[in-house]
Formats: C-alpha cells, structure tokens, sequence
C-alpha cells in the first residue's frame, strides 16, 4: 500500500442489540472483557482449566524467543481424550456427538460412547499400520464420520494430520504429501457430490506414486464404487480398524507437541503449511466455541457447514466443539442436492440452534431466493455465524431476517488458518451489532489497525489489522520453514503479527475488514477497499454477488474494474451499468466509482468459497494466470474470459 491509508467510505447506520433470554442467560458477559483487559495471562490460565490435563501447566506464555511462542509449555494433555474420553467419564457417553447427514440421505448418530470406541480403534490401527508419535499422517476424505475419527486418531497417538481437502488435484495432493512427509494416507473410495459417486482413491494412488515415503494408504469404503487396489501398500479401513481393540490408552503429550499442519486457502498466492500445536490450540477453540456460540452442550444442536479441509472444519467441527461435548451436525454435501433448500431442511430435521456457514453461501441464498428458507421451519435458529470473507450488510441482514427470523444474534469471526481460532468477533449475548463489522477483538486477543508507519490509527481511520500481542492458538512456524514464517508475518511491523487484511475502525473504535491488502486499489492517490465496493454493489437490487480489482490505468494509477453476477430478474444493458456506477458513486463517492462493470455468469473461487481476484486482475491487466492450483472450477476462467470484450 502506498502512504496513504485506506479511505473509509462506506457508513452503514444500522445496529441490532443482543436478544434479552439471551443476554440473560449468556456464557460469557461484558465482564470477561475486563478479566482479560486487567490479566490477560491470567485470563488464558483460566480458560486452559476448561481442558483436562495429565499434567497441569504451571507457566502460561513463553516468548523469550520472539516470534516463537510456547503456551502452556510444561503442560502435557491427550487432545483426543479431551474431546471424547472426558465427556464419557463424564457420564455424558449416550449424547450424540455426531449427527451425520450423508448427501444421498442416509444418515447415522454417533454419541460420544460410540465415538470413543471408534477413536480408540482406528488409534490401534494406526499404531499397527506403524504410525509413531511425532509422525505425519495425510487426510483425503469425504465429509464422513471417518474424517473426524481419522483426526483424532492421530492426536491420539500424537501423530500430525494434514488434511488436504478432498477433491485438490492429486498434483496439489501430492506437494503437501511431499512437503509434510506423510508415511500414512487415509482416504476413501469416494464421496457423494452433487448427486453421484465421486471417486477419491484416483487422485491418491497418482500423487502416492510421485511419494515414495508412502508406507501405507487406509481406505474407507464409502460409496462402494470400483477401486483400483495395491496389494501391501493399500488396507481397506474395515478389514483393519474393525478387528481392533475399543480399548486404547492415550498418551499425555506435551502442550506444544505437534497436532497438525494445514495450508492456508491459496487465496492470494502458494499455500502455506501453518503448524498447530495441542494446548494453546484446543483452549482457544474450545473458549471461542463456548463464548461465541454460547454453546450450551445439554440442549443446543451446532451446525458448520465447512469443509474438514480447512481450518474452519479443524477447530469449529472437530476441536472446539467435541471439547465442548457439543452435538452436532455433519453434512456430506452440496447445498442445491437434491434441492435448493437443502440447508434449511436439515436445519428442520435436525432442530439446529447454531449455524455457522460463509458469505459466499449467504450470497448463493439470497440469489436463489427467500422463499426457499422460507418452506422450511428454522424457528429452532438461536444464533448465526459467518467466517471466511468479509460478509456485505446486505447479506448479512438477509441473513438475520430470512434465517434468523429477524431476531438471531450474526457473529461475523475474523480469524485465519494461521490463527488457529476465532480472533475478532462479536459476542452474541453482549455486543450490539453491526452489519458488515467483526467488531470487537475478543476477550483475551489485542488486535488494531496500524498505518504505514505501524502507528495505531486514530477511530475513523483505515490501514492494517495486526495482532499486537500472542495468543494461544497462534501458528507455531510455517512447517519447515522457520524463516518464511518470520518474514511473511512479523517482518511487515516491528513486533506485531501482520495478518494480511485490510482494516477500519469506525467512530465507535469497531473493527471492520476491507480485504486483502494486496486486494487493495490505489485510485488517483487513494487506497481502496475492494469489500467496500463490492458490498455497494451488491446492495443495488440487481447484482447477487460482486468482485472488484484494481487493473493498471495510464491516468489514475490504477482503476477499478467491477466482475458482477446480475440477480435471475436483472436484464444486462447500457442503463445498468450505467445505473450500477451512479449507485456505488452515491453510496460511496464518485471516487469509488467503478471504471468499468462487466456482468459475468460465475466468479472464480478458491475451494473454501472465496473469490480470488488476483486471477480476475490477471484478467483486467490480460495477464497469463497465477497459481490456479485451489480454484474451485478452473474453467470458470475462461468462461469469463471468453465473456469480456476482447480489446481491453
Ligand atoms: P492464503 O493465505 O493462502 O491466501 P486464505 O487467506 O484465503 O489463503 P484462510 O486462512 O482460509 O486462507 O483465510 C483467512 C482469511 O479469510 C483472512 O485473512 C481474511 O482475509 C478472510 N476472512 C476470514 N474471516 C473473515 C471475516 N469474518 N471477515 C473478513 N475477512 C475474513
Ligand atoms: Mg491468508
């Protein structure tokens, strides 16, 4: 970014305040803010009892060798036993902790007895299958019971996962294979999606060729399709996880032994392999799934829609709340199978109580229309959840009123793979919202937003989120890459932590994300956002979904070029774009007005749902494309290309 901070454009005046029962019977109140604000160690010891340990820490931070942090270092603790065990002593073992909801219908509850006999034996298999503590252990798998299993499993035996998400390209399997130094992979036959048998086991048995450190490769036998099989190398898991001992004693690890590695979305360029360890993670994945859920483990039913590929599906599906003893539900598939109101179907089914899903969804609703929730009974909804891009107001109040019966709390949670747990968030019994704002670091977490010079800027102004102080769920390293670590996140300032986004803080000192700073457009001098200017689009009538990018211009620097995809009713022509323009122009500016608007049929999208605009900017400045590796649909770039008008 250039010296100029981010212009701060948008006003949005509208704020909703936290149910009454709500704030009345909340987790976690305004109180907790000024626990953690007075000791803020003090306050994470605290939260680390929510943890059973073998041994109990008696140190909280370690950072005498900036930036590697130890948290709860001379503790030692067994995560798997932690999410499952405990609740079964408990005598919770009858509760359902796994509500699986397969793609073509069939479904299975699993209660944490269940689960620990589960977890135990594909514990044993590993160990048989020559798993050791401190190995690595790569995960390919549908949305299947399995995947959770398989985590635990290796945390078990203190092995790392790695989960690569199913449906990369075995090229994009076989680098992180390569770059974890797996010896096991587990995988499946395949999985359901949209409607029919997609096949796994290909992609695995063509980047395990390109492993020779491969020792073995576990399959679950999903969809029953035809599987190529290597005879010694490949096991089927029920020949061997099914023979096993439901008895299995884990091991006390120490707090920061390895739990697993993962890579990072692929948003804004090479995915980066973030290490995560036990303690500090698991403390602040299970406090934030308590505080901002407000979970209540005896009666609520948790709904996340993420994939177990990304950091999402690892900390809000497996690690907090199976920490929790939540139930909840797990769903196989795509949300149009077989029907568009699938979601709201399950949510039906299910008496779901907390949703937590992505803006990129909530658009894809909007567009296909309200009366589709509208068929399905959601009274059961308490409190809504967003994460992974910036939500636009106009979503999130769709959201809140065609979901959430206009009475739901939406907590918008910042965070990234890279910070393990949520960051910045609202908290449903407390904070009055807003929307489009994460609003408020959560208690125990310091985050503001700096200007070039790693001054905090003043409330109203714009620049850079960074962390300023280390919080327990942070990146260890970036695996085997000590030095990328350093410089990708903590050389940007001086003893903060960069994490990459643009950032404003409004009057009231409410955080609200812009985008990436290498999304960030410079206009004749001023910095941009791109969120900004997408959310004014998306609030006019006619567009469902909006990317913007700033492509090289002669006279203004750069200037901004607008990818929108119209709503069903919206006809494309001259008056509406000129329309689109003159609406940004009087919601923003005329600065932010967009230079050019090219309507197109889809946006491209990395697998967890973002758009990615380096490649739409390749496109504005006829470049040849980056790394399109974890793109969605790769021939989504050349629709679009073949859509715009040819000089340019
Ligand atoms: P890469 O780092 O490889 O480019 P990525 O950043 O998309 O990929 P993730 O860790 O999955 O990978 O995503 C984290 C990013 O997602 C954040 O840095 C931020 O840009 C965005 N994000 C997540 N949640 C929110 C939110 N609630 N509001 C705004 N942005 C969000
Ligand atoms: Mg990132």
């Amino acid at each position: 970014m250039s010296n100029e901070s981010l212009a701060n454009l948008l006003k949005e005046e509208r704020r909703f305040a936290p149910p009454a029962e709500l704030a009345a019977d909340a987790n976690v109140t305004a109180e907790a803010y000024e626990q953690a604000k007075a000791d803020r160690l003090g306050f994470w010891a605290e939260q680390a009892k929510r943890l059973t340990w073998a041994t109990e820490p008696t140190e909280t931070l370690d950072w005498s060798n900036p930036p590697f942090a130890k948290w709860f270092a001379d503790g030692e603790l067994n995560v798997a036993y932690n999410c499952v065990d405990r609740h079964v002593e408990a005598g919770n073992g009858d509760r359902v902790a796994i509500h699986f909801e397969g793609e073509p219908g069939d479904s299975r509850a699993i209660t944490y007895a269940e689960l620990k006999d589960e977890v135990s034996k594909a514990a044993n298999a590993l160990t048989e299958l020559g798993v050791r503590k401190g190995d690595r252990v790569a995960v390919y798998l549908p949305m299947i019971p399995e995947a959770a299993i398989t985590m635990l499993a290796c945390a078990r035996v203190g092995a790392a996962h790695s989960v690569v998400f199913g449906g990369f390209s075995a090229d994009a399997v076989a680098s992180r294979i390569q770059d974890a130094d797996a010896k096991l992979v587990v995988t499946a036959d395949g999985g359901y999606r949209r409607g029919k048998p997609s096949a796994l086991k290909p992609a695995i048995d063509e980047a395990v060729a390109k492993c020779p450190q491969v020792e073995h490769v576990l399959v679950v036998r999903r969809t029953g399709q035809d599987t190529a099989f290597t005879e010694g190398r490949d096991v089927w898991w029920d020949d061997i996880v099914a023979r096993q001992s439901a008895e299995h004693t884990p091991e006390a690890f120490d707090a920061e032994h390895p739990l697993f590695i993962l890579y990072t979305s692929g948003t804004t360029g090479k995915p980066k392999g973030i290490l995560h360890t036990s303690g500090g993670y698991l403390t602040q994945a299970a406090y934030t799934h308590h505080a901002v859920f407000d979970l209540k483990p005896e009666t609520d039913v948790y709904w996340c829609t993420a994939d177990i590929g990304w950091v999402t599906g690892h900390s809000y599906i497996v690690y907090g709340p199976l920490a929790n003893g939540a139930t909840q539900v797990m769903y196989e598939g795509t949300p149009d199978t077989p029907h568009q109101g699938r979601f709201w179907e399950i949510v039906q089914k299910y008496g779901v109580t907390i949703l937590y899903t992505a803006p990129t969804a909530i658009r894809t609703f909007m567009k296909w229309g309200d009366d589709i929730p509208a068929k399905f009974d959601l009274s059961s909804l308490r409190v809504l959840g967003s994460v992974g891009e910036p939500i636009n107001p106009e979503a999130w109040v769709w959201y809140r009123e065609h979901i959430g019966a206009n009475k739901t709390p939406i907590v918008d949670t910042w965070w990234q793979t890279e910070t393990g747990a949520m960051m910045i968030s609202p908290l449903p019994g407390v904070t009055e919202t807003k929307p489009g704002s994460a609003q408020r670091p959560l208690p125990g977490i310091a985050a503001t937003v700096v200007d070039d010079e790693a001054n905090e800027v003043p409330n109203g102004g714009g620049g850079y989120l960074v962390l300023t102080e280390p919080w327990p769920s942070m990146l260890r390293t970036i695996w085997g890459d000590d030095q990328r670590y350093i410089d990708t996140y903590w050389s940007r300032f001086e003893g903060k932590y960069f994490a990459g986004d643009g950032a404003k803080k409004d009057e009231d000192g409410d955080i609200w994300l812009l985008g990436r700073v290498d999304d960030v457009m410079l206009v004749s001098g001023h910095n941009i956002s791109t969120t900004e200017v997408e959310s004014a689009l998306v609030s006019h009538p006619s567009v469902a979904e909006a990317a913007v990018v700033g492509a090289a211009d002669e006279t203004t620097g750069q200037a901004i070029v607008a990818f929108v995809i119209l709503r069903g009713s919206a006809t494309e022509d001259e008056n509406l774009v000129a329309d689109l323009r003159n609406h940004v122009g009087a919601t923003l500016g005329p600065i932010a007005k967009p230079k050019r608007i090219l309507p197109v049929a889809e946006l491209p999208k990395t697998r967890s749902g973002k758009i990615m605009r380096r490649l739409l900017r390749d496109v504005a400045e006829n470049r040849e494309l980056g790394d399109v590796t974890t793109l969605t649909d790769s021939s989504v770039m050349s629709l679009i290309q073949t859509q715009l008008p040819t000089s340019s």
